[in-house]
């Protein structure tokens, strides 16, 4: 199995080196970053499996970091380490995207059990998967869809999209549930948001006629390829 990628991203020299160290012998590919706009070079440069973020960080805070890193990879898992106690940054932090959260000053074997609890307890959304949707190939890890010779790289939420419905198995996935993991909210401006996603969807599978995001009205839109539908075009 390849082994899971950890981006640390921590200020205080001793405890990200302690912590580089720990994870490297857990048997885990370590990168670390001492502030967050080094993290968030560090996140683009090495798609980490999971991010162990500090809160209070020089240059760009671990909230504002992880938000930003959301963004732009979904699969990432998120846990925050903080010297901060109070209620209000558990909640922060589980806005910023957290999946998890640890108080300093912890024990190492407690953070290496959480840590393998994330990963594990997210194996299955395991994100370098690739699958086929008639004609293309659909890497969900890279983001990238290829027919042929010719390859549209997708843009975060296009790609969340299109994994769920791919995972879903022609199954409908309602507008509802993707709003609310995509977007955090299903307000009438993000349904509208999405159908125009679901509509750059169809024109980058429109290649092969097997293949049809059908919307079911008012409920969801379900992904179906249909061999029989393309022998009779
Ligand atoms: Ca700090």
């Amino acid at each position: 199995m390849v082994s899971r990628r950890i981006l640390i991203v921590e200020d205080e020299d001793v405890l990200r080196r302690i912590l580089t160290d720990a994870l490297t012998c857990a048997g885990y590919e370590v990168v670390a970053a001492a502030d967050g706009e080094q993290g968030l070079l560090l996140f683009d440069a090495h798609c980490p499996d999971l991010v162990v973020a500090d809160i209070m960080l020089p240059r760009m805070d671990g909230f504002d970091m992880v938000r930003r890193m959301r963004s732009r990879r979904e699969a990432t898992q998120y846990l925050f380490l903080s010297a901060r106690s109070d209620a209000e940054d558990v909640v922060d932090g589980f806005k910023a995207g957290a999946s998890d959260y640890i108080r300093k000053p912890f024990a190492m074997n407690e953070l290496l059990v959480r840590i393998e609890a994330l990963l594990s307890r997210f194996a299955d959304a395991d994100d370098r998967i690739v699958f086929d949707i008639g004609e293309y190939s659909y890497d969900s890890s890279a983001q990238i869809l290829v027919r042929g010779a010719k390859s549209v790289r997708l843009s975060s939420r296009e790609a969340s999209i299109l994994t769920a419905l791919v995972r879903s198995h022609g199954k409908v996935v309602s507008s509802r549930s993707l709003l609310l993991d995509i977007w955090g909210d299903d307000s009438y401006y993000n349904l509208r948001s999405l159908n125009v996603y679901v509509s750059k969807l169809r024109a980058m599978l429109h290649a092969d006629s097997s293949v049809e995001i059908i919307s079911e009205r008012g409920i969801g839109y379900k992904l179906c390829v249909d061999k029989s539908r393309k022998n009779g075009k």
